[in-house]
């Protein structure tokens, strides 16, 4: 039986490395679904490749173009949130939760309610709906499996373990393209030097996160919510070859990591195929070539990020949701050159100093404060613009 696949985000750089590796084992995988956001001719392409029977388009205004571009096809056309829903809680078994940001947060909470297996590269879903998430997946019986690497590194060396003699888990982090840069270096970062990541090669958004460590602060709560341990037993090294993606400590003292050569289609393939494992292409690891792996604490005065990341997931209720819908416009207006790199954090820390939000009971309330932030903020930078 080969195990269907729909792939929220299809076209963005962890759909492309999911369809690389499904479509390397066509006897194991069959693409039922695939999504994107405007990009109708690569969506499309994707879909005629695969012969995939959905294909879901986000922006209304380009469903035309996707319908010329299938015509002649078996593949149904669809649009909006409406049609997200339905790639994500159809024919598929597995969901992979591609989709950057907020945005993608429906698709995944559809896919968790039809009770689907939710491989989740999407973290920005699991920061802000955390435990709303994860109730409804215990009460859907669905199963969420890390893509994220550090996730993935973990869950890996969980498996066949005890939670009570877990002791800690330690998230890897490669530091970024200014791990080594000075405060003054950091205040003119163009938007080209953050999106040029030495380990790592991905999508402009997460990108722009690792420049700011936001993306482990961020990693940070999704890693509190998909192995239900405190703040306090969670810590970050920064680790500059990023070859270990994370570790955990047992109560005995044992410490065991996951490593690999910075690949995403590592922990893609894990959750492709789990619990099974899927051979990939990835480059193997030299160890003698790789000689040393180093380590060193985060620096939370040049990277403020992290720290107003921890605050957030210790604050708890809607903070997670208040730093993220920040974050995520203030890294729109960076790329687009409106914002400075250095002002990215306190853009964030000054909505969470505004925010007086009731902790959410519902994805309903969730989408609404990240909503209401996403205006407020916006709203402040057109203010101090003039
Ligand atoms: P990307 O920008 O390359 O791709 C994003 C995808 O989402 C595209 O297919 C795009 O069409 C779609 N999309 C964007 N906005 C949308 C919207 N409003 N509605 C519907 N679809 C929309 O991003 P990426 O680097 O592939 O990252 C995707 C997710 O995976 C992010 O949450 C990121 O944090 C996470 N992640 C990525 C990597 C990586 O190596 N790229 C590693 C770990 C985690
Ligand atoms: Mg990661």
């Amino acid at each position: 039986m080969r195990r269907k696949i729909a792939i929220l985000g299809a076209t963005g750089s962890i759909g492309r490395s999911t369809l690389d590796l499904v479509e390397r084992s066509p006897e194991r995988f069959e693409v039922v679904a695939v999504t994107a956001a405007t990009n109708a001719e690569a969506l499309a392409d994707i879909a005629r490749r695969t012969g995939a029977r959905l294909a879901v388009i986000a922006d209304e205004a380009r469903r035309g173009t996707l319908e010329a571009r299938l015509a002649g096809t078996d593949c149904r056309v669809a649009a909006g949130e409406e049609g997200l829903v339905e790639a994500a809680a159809g024919e598929a078994d597995l969901v992979i939760a591609a989709i950057v940001g907020c945005a993608g947060l429906v698709g995944v909470m559809a896919a968790v309610e039809a009770g689907k297996t939710v491989a989740l590269a999407n973290k920005e879903a699991l920061v802000t709906a955390g435990q709303l998430m994860t109730g409804a997946a215990a009460r859907h019986g669905a199963t969420l499996l890390p893509i994220d690497s550090e996730h993935n590194a973990i869950f890996q060396c969980l498996a066949g373990s005890r939670r009570e003699d877990v002791a800690r888990i330690v998230l890897t982090a490669s530091g970024g393209p200014f791990r080594t840069a000075s405060a003054d270096t950091l205040r003119g970062a163009t938007p080209a030097a953050a999106v040029a990541h030495p380990n790592w090669s991905m999508g402009a958004k997460i990108s722009v996160d690792s420049a700011t460590l936001m993306n482990k602060g961020l990693e940070l709560i999704e890693a509190h919510y998909l192995f239900g341990l405190p703040s306090e037993r969670i810590d970050i090294v920064i680790h500059p070859q990023s070859v270990i993606h994370s570790l955990v400590e047992f109560i005995d003292g044992s410490m065991l990591a996951q490593l690999g050569s910075p690949d995403m289609r590592i922990p893609i393939a894990y959750a492709l195929a789990w619990p099974e494992r899927l051979e990939t292409p990835a480059r193997r690891l030299d160890l003698t070539a790789i000689a040393r792996l180093d380590f060193e604490a985060p620096d939370l005065e040049r990277f403020p990020a992290l720290r107003l990341a921890r605050d957030a997931l210790e604050s708890g209720g809607p903070a997670p949701i208040v730093l993220n819908a920040a974050n995520e416009v203030a890294v729109e207006r960076f790329l687009a050159g409106q914002l400075g790199f250095t002002d990215i954090a306190p853009t964030v820390a000054d909505a969470l100093a505004c925010a007086a939000f009731d902790p959410p009971s519902s994805i309903g309330d969730v989408l609404e404060i990240d909503r209401t932030v996403r205006a407020r903020v916006e709203t402040q930078m057109k203010a101090s613009c003039h």
